[in-house]
């Protein structure tokens, strides 16, 4: 039995609800109970993660009141700032005879949250709990954010058409088509959600009450950056990406991962095989879908397609292998895989896997990058083109696909990248940059150091 006062300290994570932002999180969460910490996940019944699958955490869940269908009808800015009103409460609740039974032992829980789920924040202030937050994205869009309110004072937001390929003032390396603030882009959009992505921004960047930042990036990405934002955001930063490379793996899917495209994949030759995902909230419309078939089958290229089947009323549900081209399948046999969900992680680290077709959401670019994948970038909304510019501009690991490409187009930017000499050396770059980014979590790395750093400190507050 413990006895009083010996027990370990309590983090508490609260996750935003989508997986791109569960998994770093839940990343997190095993890195800390690796060092000591006991992490409880106060998490929304909304895309609730799988307490079976993660025996190392308890599970706390609250109640948000929202589901698919609301998620569709409000849009995702909406749907965010809903469900900062609703979970306050119940988070308050479900922490209040915790913390009256730790107080007595002195030994308080510190909530880490994501940047988007700002109600922690409040209820950790009521609470008089230390908090810290976790940001998601890269340390780039981060500053976008703190531009934000300059580049609208100054009359550049919205944007007009003619001046996407300009470059912003003082926001190096972008233009106005690589900012997160395409409001029309976002998934469920109306016109009425600029005044409520400004006021979702300027939440995820008020750091509040909180005492530091931790970002999933590292200081041989991003250091210009960090250096900038260090001075913006005036709270101690804890650089310690790539989170999914320190961490043991937890499974944070919320759709069955198909395991069988191992097994194909063993099949494949070395670096042979493109695969194509966009992630968990960016699918394709009829056409493109069509385009992208035609194009995977004319490349002659092997592939591995994640097209996803979600549920009705998500923002997964609209493709589906129904959709698919007449005579697709027989046209490529066996030469391409189709799955709903992939086991990513291991499919980006697999030695057939050359090449990386994405939406360039932050994990899948650190995942990429830390595999070596070059990639073909194909974003749609938010930080996706923030991401795109480091991938195509800074990095030089990739290039951009535009939207709405047609099948010999696709075909191209296949062989480009699969076959071609300029697909070589973004090859070869995106290796070199794995070996960097390995040091960086290896004894002595930048974000070795401060992970130990972040532990020090969350052991002492
Ligand atoms: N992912 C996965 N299987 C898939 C597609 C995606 O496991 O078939 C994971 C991927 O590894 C990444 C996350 O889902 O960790 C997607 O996050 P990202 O930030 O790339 O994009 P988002 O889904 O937030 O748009």
């Amino acid at each position: 039995m413990e006895e009083q006062g010996q027990r370990d300290p309590q983090i508490v994570l609260v996750p935003c609800p989508f997986q791109g932002h569960i998994n770093p999180m839940l990343n997190l969460g095993s890195i800390l109970h690796s060092k000591g910490f006991s992490i409880t996940i106060a998490h929304t019944q909304f895309n609730s993660p799988k307490p079976s699958d993660n025996p190392d955490f308890v599970f706390l869940p609250i109640s948000d009141g929202l589901s698919y269908s609301d998620l569709s009808s409000k849009g995702i800015v909406d749907f965010i700032s809903c469900l900062n009103i609703n979970c306050k409460e119940p988070l308050l609740e479900s922490l209040t005879p915790m913390i009256d039974e730790k107080q007595q032992l002195k030994e308080l829980p510190c909530i880490i949250y994501d940047e988007y789920m700002y109600f922690a924040e409040q209820v950790a202030h009521l609470l008089k709990l230390p908090s810290v937050i976790l940001s998601t994205g890269s340390a780039a869009n981060l500053l976008t954010y703190y531009a934000f309110p300059r580049l609208q004072k100054d009359g550049f937001i919205p944007f007009q058409d003619d001046m996407a390929l300009d470059m912003v003032p003082e926001l190096h390396p972008f233009r106005f088509k690589d900012l997160p603030f395409r409001f029309k882009d976002l998934p469920g959009a109306s016109s009425e959600n600029l005044d409520a992505l400004s006021k979702l921004i300027a939440s995820a960047r008020d750091t509040r009450s909180s005492s530091a930042m931790i970002l999933n990036s590292m200081e041989y990405l991003e250091q210009s950056s960090l250096i900038q934002l260090k001075q913006q955001c005036r709270i101690p930063l804890f650089s310690i990406g790539p989170l999914h490379k320190t961490a043991p793996a937890p499974s944070s899917s919320l759709v069955k991962e198909e395991a069988s495209c191992m097994a194909w994949l063993d099949k494949q030759a070395l670096n042979s095989v493109i695969y194509v995902s966009l992630g968990s909230m960016v699918s394709m419309d009829e056409k493109e879908l069509t385009e992208m078939a035609w194009g995977l089958a004319h490349s002659k290229q092997p592939f591995l397609w994640v097209l996803k089947r979600g549920p009705p009323g998500s923002f997964h549900g609209s493709e589906s292998t129904d959709s698919l081209p007449n005579g697709f399948k027989e046209t490529i046999g066996n030469r391409g895989y189709i799955v709903n969900w992939a086991p990513q992680n291991e499919v980006l680290a697999h030695r057939a896997v050359g090449g990386f077709c994405s939406h360039c959401g932050w994990n899948s670019t650190l995942e990429s990058i830390s595999d070596g994948v070059p990639m073909i970038c194909r974003p749609s909304f938010g930080d996706q083109r923030v991401n795109t510019r480091y991938i195509c501009h800074v990095w030089r690991v990739g290039f951009e696909l535009e939207n709405d490409l047609s099948r010999e187009e696709i075909e191209g930017a296949i062989k480009r990248l699969m076959t071609g000499k300029e697909g070589e050396e973004l090859r070869q770059r995106a290796i070199d940059m794995k070996v960097k980014v390995e040091s960086c979590i290896k004894k002595g790395g930048s974000s070795y150091n401060s992970l130990n750093e972040l532990v020090d400190g969350l052991f002492s507050s």
